[in-house]
């Protein structure tokens, strides 16, 4: 029986893909699962079966085999098949974090006398990559502050060849104009990549406005249940190829059992997600006009200012919740403190609720100024709600915020 998609014929919806895109059935041995492949090498019939793989592997990818665990691994594949049915992408590679595959795909576009610009408000591990590791290796970077596409385009030299954001960013939830930055890119003849760990492909599909590479820290809502780090680029068979062969010499290859995990995770996804999306619209309506709680972040909040781009372009607007508590650092832990469903930790994504204060946690060694510069206020909360019942985490809120003096 030739292999067959179990996706229906007519245009699927996104629950129908989380569980079945990328598949390729029968699996081996006809189960229903795919297997975990644990092995860190291949083996030949003899010698001319090797010749005749390492010949064929001259003009690329070998069909249904590989000969070594860094080039490739059949539950990996699964998982990347499914992204890049999920992004709307022509190839995907997972990596062994989120950072790797940031890491990885940064030193395989850009070179010594390069030029990149990247947005403020970002994952604070990818601004001090690009910052001091890149620079280190004589690539310049410039920091423009996010959501404001006015400020970019001023940013752009001759030797620009990378613009790099996140959307929605981190922790205050700004979104960008995708489309505005593909414009502004394309005149400009510079490649963009997006960092769309907060929006999943259920909520924002960044290729479909013609940005260049998406990149994801699957460890959060791809995955989704706290167990494991893993990472993703998306994007054209070109771009990724190039990107894969990086990878196979720096080695952030995923672990296939870390692969597994992420593949029975991204059967909920669409499910996951949709609860996400509702219980965060709910937790961050009944925050807004709370009396303790000076200011909410959250772009399904017509007070966000990115509110329209984020309706015109999402379609949810994700589990995260950022919020300014009355008062400063001693009032925002006094909630935190006070809360019984969210753990205290950082992350986000997974069916656990989370609950961080970004000056405590990412920024804690920065004095008060330094995170002032950075925009990290003190009274500060970020909140990544799981998939518990709504009303639980509402009225676990609502008694928190009244032990605040
Ligand atoms: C967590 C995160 C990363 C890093 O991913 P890891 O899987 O922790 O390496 C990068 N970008 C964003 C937006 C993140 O939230």
């Amino acid at each position: 029986m030739p292999a067959h998609s179990t996706l229906p014929l007519r245009q699927p919806g996104w629950s129908t893909r989380s569980v079945h895109a990328g598949d390729k059935r029968p699996f081996p041995h006809h189960a229903l699962t795919f297997p975990v492949f644990h092995t860190a090498t291949y083996t030949f019939d003899d010698t001319a079966d090797l010749s005749q793989f390492m010949q064929a592997r001259l003009w690329g990818p070998v069909d249904g085999r590989t000969e070594y665990g860094r080039y490739g691994n059949p539950t990996l594949s699964r998982v990347e098949d499914k992204l890049a049915e999920l992004e709307g992408a022509g190839e995907a590679i997972l990596f062994s974090s989120g950072m790797a595959a940031i890491t990885t795909t940064l030193l395989s576009l850009l070179s010594a006398g390069d030029h990149l610009i990247i947005t403020d408000d970002s994952y604070r591990r990818t601004r001090q990559f690009c910052l001091t590791t890149l620079k280190r290796l004589g690539i310049e970077c410039s920091l423009v502050p996010a959501a404001q596409l006015d400020r970019l385009e001023p940013a752009i030299r001759p030797e620009t060849k990378l613009i790099v954001s996140e959307s929605p960013t981190n922790p205050y939830l700004r979104v960008l104009d995708l489309e505005h930055l593909v414009q502004i890119a394309t005149r400009a003849g510079v490649k963009t990549l997006i960092d769309s760990t907060f929006a999943t492909p259920i909520n924002q599909r960044p290729l479909e406005f013609g940005i260049d590479l998406v990149v994801h820290s699957a460890t959060k809502y791809l995955a989704g249940h706290n167990d494991l780090l893993a990472g993703v680029v998306a994007g054209s068979e070109y771009l990724v190829a190039l990107i894969r062969e990086n990878l196979w010499v720096m080695g952030a290859t995923c672990d296939p059992h870390a692969a597994y995990l992420t593949y029975r995770g991204l059967k909920t996804l669409a499910l996951r997600l949709s609860r996400q999306n509702e219980t965060a619209q709910r937790v961050a309506e009944f925050l807004e006009p709370h009396s303790k709680i000076r200011r909410v972040w959250y772009p399904g909040l017509a007070s966000h200012p990115d509110y329209e781009v984020a309706r015109r372009q999402m379609s949810g607007f994700g589990g995260v919740v950022s919020f300014e508590v009355e008062g400063g650092l001693a009032e925002a832990s006094r909630l935190v403190d006070s809360v019984r469903v969210p753990l205290i930790a950082s992350s986000l994504g997974g069916v656990e609720t989370l609950i961080e204060q970004p000056a405590l946690m990412s920024y804690f060694e920065l004095s008060g100024e330094e995170r002032m510069q950075v925009g990290i206020k003190d009274n500060l909360v970020r909140l990544s709600v799981g998939i518990e019942d709504s009303e639980d985490l509402i009225a676990d809120l609502a008694q928190a915020l009244e032990a605040i003096e």
